[in-house]
């Protein structure tokens, strides 16, 4: 049985990890020793760095080192440039952190690691999923899903916690702040509504201590120049605002020294100064999370029995002090670190063995695998039949029988955006018309009837186009293109004939679209090309340039 490891891709620090025999989730550590690795790029000489050692040289190389990239998936205008003549896209460049990643585990564990579950933020959009993928297939796996961090953090939790609950899982990252509601019972699994914002994270709570340590030098040397703009200060600012802001996780006060041009200010940075400095960033994720509350009313989820702080960057009191003020409920922390890739690795031994009982049952009764599987999907395999394929599958793999009986979870999530098409309205205005609203669960299709705009056009040019609200025709100025399709139309037809617009989401949330033009019934499925992310040639070409490179 093919194994499926779990990888957190996060915007800071990644992880990943397997399921062993007993159904346990393991973290594997990398070639340092840890069990998380700095998502941080540095391009050596003849060879790519990854982690610590990428981390601790973007003080001496600041321009060959490249952090945060997470922030720019789905980033098409993001390019990143060293040497003048170098240029990577961010899909590469976590495709470097994928590698070092899986080499180091494959290394430890003396195994070949082929396919993944790779998790997003539930609030990443089509091309920011796409291109987390696409990082996926340039590193050479074969990524088997993207699930989203609050649903896999909630995998793990689930699998610890044996009451059914409905819980908030609060996921304050590096980078990005989800909130979702998740109704957790023994057997099953389903995000109810989901929120947040994906450039909120542990990065601009550094950038606020940066930007107060710059003032605080200004104020102590009298020197009125901008630090930042030498690179290798800012590089020791960043280094030394994210060290004292865990530092200050745990302590009232951290010292810390800011160097440049040869004049030094000693600053003593509080805890309650801090909290003053971000205690906007504090009521954002506040606010996002009441607006998740109220979107899940209107599913008929009143009320919520936990709340479950994932994310390194809910270790900080304020967010605990900050939840308890708030709704008064003392918030549980769960496994900040590690809980997204655990449940990426639970979800990936779900479908491995889900792969496994469809294939021997498939075997044994001649029915194909497609048979087999909707079967399962429907509840209509024997009780028996099931009982003694998962009895064997445990006898074959050495997998405990409660380990492979409680893979068999069943998981619903649901989409964090709408998604429609641009459309022309009775006045003549272009307009977006919603087919999929934000929340709903997933996977789903939906099919819109439109008409043509001129008498024998010749193709419809179909905008697809993403966004936050979820309202069945907004403007056009309130969703963001996010690729395109052209669909030919057969000659002579008549102004205004219908053509039928479908929409599939699947499971990772990504997006599929089919397109009927109704006078010759011609169904046309119809290719999304996504200007963001890279395909094609392109995506050829950067597959054997990451080939070509060692990471380490
Ligand atoms: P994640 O993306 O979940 O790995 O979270 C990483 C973020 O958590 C980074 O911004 C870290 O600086 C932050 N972080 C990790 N440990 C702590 C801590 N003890 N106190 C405050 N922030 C932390």
């Amino acid at each position: 049985m093919d194994k499926i490891y779990g990888i957190d891709l996060g915007t800071t620090y990644s992880c990943i990890s397997y399921v062993d025999e007993f159904g346990k989730p393991v973290v594997v550590a990398n070639a340092e020793n840890e069990r998380t690795t700095p998502s941080v790029v540095f391009f050596d000489e003849d060879k790519i760095i990854v982690g610590s050692v990428a981390k601790e040289s973007a003080k001496l190389y600041p321009d060959r080192v490249v952090s945060f990239i997470k922030r720019n998936m789905g980033n098409g205008e993001f390019v990143f440039k060293y040497d003048e003549e170098n240029e990577y896209k961010p899909e590469e460049l976590s495709a470097f952190v994928l590698r070092k990643l899986v080499g180091d585990a494959e290394e430890a564990l003396g195994e070949e690691i082929h396919d993944v579950v790779i998790t997003c933020p539930a609030y990443f959009g089509i091309n920011e999923r796409e291109a987390t993928k696409i990082a996926g297939e340039i590193a050479g796996l074969n990524v088997r899903q993207i699930l989203n961090e609050p649903t896999s953090a909630a995998l793990a939790y689930g699998l610890e916690n044996g009451e059914d609950k409905v819980v908030l899982v609060y996921d304050l990252g590096g980078g990005t702040f989800d909130i979702s509601m998740i109704d957790i019972k023994q057997d099953s699994i389903r995000v109810i509504c989901t929120g947040g914002d994906h450039n909120l994270g542990g990065k601009d709570f550094d950038d606020r201590i940066i930007c107060y340590l710059q003032e605080q030098f200004v104020e102590q040397t009298g020197i009125n120049e901008d630090i930042l703009s030498d690179l290798e200060t800012a590089q020791e600012l960043q280094n030394s605002a994210e060290r004292a802001k865990k530092i200050l996780s745990t302590r009232e006060m951290v010292p810390i020294s800011v160097n440049y041009n040869g004049e030094k200010a000693k600053i003593s940075l509080t805890r309650e100064v801090f909290q003053d400095l971000t205690y906007d960033l504090l009521e954002r994720t506040m606010s996002l999370t009441h607006e998740m509350l109220e979107e899940a009313k209107e599913k008929g989820y009143y009320s919520f029995d936990e709340i479950v702080l994932v994310g390194g960057s809910s270790r900080m009191p304020v967010v605990r002090e900050a939840i308890y003020r708030e709704f008064n409920i003392e918030p549980r922390l769960f496994d900040p670190d590690e809980a997204v890739a655990k449940g990426a690795a639970l979800y990936g031994n779900k479908l491995s063995i889900n792969d496994e009982l469809i294939r021997r049952i498939a075997e044994d009764s001649g029915e194909s695998f497609e048979e087999v599987r909707s079967n399962l999907e429907e509840n209509n395999i024997d009780d028996d039949i099931l009982e003694r394929v998962l009895q064997d599958i445990a006898d074959d793999t050495g997998f405990k029988l409660a380990a492979v009986k409680g893979a068999n979870i069943e998981i619903s999530n649901v989409v964090s955006k709408s998604f429609g098409v641009v459309a022309i309205d009775s006045k003549g205005n272009e307009i977006v018309s919603n087919l999929i609203f934000k929340n709903s669960t997933v996977p789903c299709e939906v099919t819109k009837g439109y008409g043509t705009n001129e008498e024998g056009q010749e193709s419809a040019l179909i905008r697809i186009m993403e966004s936050e609200v979820s309202e069945s025709v907004i403007e056009l100025e309130l969703a963001q293109e996010i690729g395109v399709a052209e669909l030919s139309l057969p000659p002579g037809l008549p102004y205004n004939s219908p053509i039928l617009i479908t929409f599939t989401l699947n499971e990772d949330g990504r997006l599929e679209m089919r397109a009927r033009e109704t006078r010759d019934n011609k169904n046309v499925e119809i290719a999304i090309e996504t200007t963001c992310v890279i395909s094609g040639d392109e995506l050829v070409e950067a597959k054997e340039r990451s080939k070509n490179i060692i990471v380490s």
